[in-house]
């Protein structure tokens, strides 16, 4: 084992920033340098092994990346697609690994994402967990056999504080079943039904979105047709799941030679 990979965690104080710390921290194979929330946040100055209830970490809450961002190897970056694509900037300059799982980015942030990865390794991924990426597989392979008699339809679900829908994994998933079909997306996904919506048009992929409670995330992808259906399900119960894949995506990244990669390539699902 090489020495421990030294890791910031942007946005720490959000449901998967401290599960971010809180899987760097126990982990022997990394080791938290750095700890980034906004501005004006009530973490800031504070260190962040009490932040989480626990002793000392000798970890202050900063509010700005530059200088945790040079001393790292990886940042692990659940935030917001604004601070996503500033920190993509930063951690080019620093040459660190950036593995992003923050959602809802729009094609003018991915643009600005992929110019920063032709400086540093980008891992991105609308859901770092090995189930989910092995339910988009299974997804391809079924739109892929399944031709337009059977209706394809995301239907995710996930805590009422969710800020973007549908999820990025519920597009990532809508994404494969384009792929299996031969089709673009942007083509054929359905977002968004009510009202008079008329009869559902043959070959679309349909999305809906369930948000309540505290569920950590479930995907549906159903493929309806006469007589028979084919459901495909992952329940993510635990967000630590999310946190230990980002782990090993960063830790996979330390070898990698400039680019933008996903899960598949982490997973070896490609
Ligand atoms: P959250 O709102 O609980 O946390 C986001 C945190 O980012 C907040 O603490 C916020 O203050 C901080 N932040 C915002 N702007 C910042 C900035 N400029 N600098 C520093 N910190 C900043 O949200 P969450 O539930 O933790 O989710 C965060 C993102 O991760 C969402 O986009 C969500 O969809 C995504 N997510 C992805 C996966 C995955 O596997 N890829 C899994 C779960 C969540």
């Amino acid at each position: 084992m090489g020495t421990p990979c030294e890791i910031v965690v942007t946005g720490v104080a959000g449901r998967m920033g401290r599960m971010l710390a809180k899987t760097v921290l126990e982990s022997d194979r990394a080791r938290l340098v750095g700890a980034v929330e906004r501005k004006d946040h009530g973490w800031i100055g504070e260190d962040l092994g009490e932040l989480l209830g626990g002793g000392a970490v000798g970890v202050a809450v900063t509010d700005d990346p530059l200088e945790p961002f040079a001393r790292a190897r990886a940042i692990l970056d659940f935030t917001s697609p604004a601070a996503t694509v500033a920190f993509s900037r930063i951690a080019a300059q620093a040459r660190a690994v950036h593995v992003i799982g923050t959602t809802g980015l729009s094609s003018d942030d991915l643009e600005a994402i992929g110019a920063a990865a032709a400086h540093a390794v980008i891992v991105r991924a609308g859901n770092m967990s090995f189930g989910v990426n092995l339910l988009a597989r299974l997804t391809r392979m079924a739109a892929t056999v399944l031709d337009e008699d059977f209706d394809i339809e995301v239907i995710e679900a996930h805590h009422g504080a969710k800020a973007d829908a549908p999820s990025g994994t519920a597009l990532m998933l809508g994404q494969a079943a384009a792929e299996g079909r031969r089709v673009s997306l942007e083509d054929v996904a359905d977002r968004g039904r009510d009202g008079i919506t008329g009869a559902r048009r043959r070959g679309d992929i349909g999305f809906s979105s369930i948000r309540g409670g505290d569920i950590v995330g479930e995907h549906d992808v159903l493929f309806a047709g006469q007589g028979e259906r084919i459901v495909l399900r992952h329940v993510a119960s635990d967000r630590g799941l999310f946190a230990r894949g980002a782990l090993k995506a960063a830790l996979w990244g330390l070898d990698r030679k400039p680019g933008e990669y996903d899960m598949m390539d982490v997973l070896g699902l490609d």
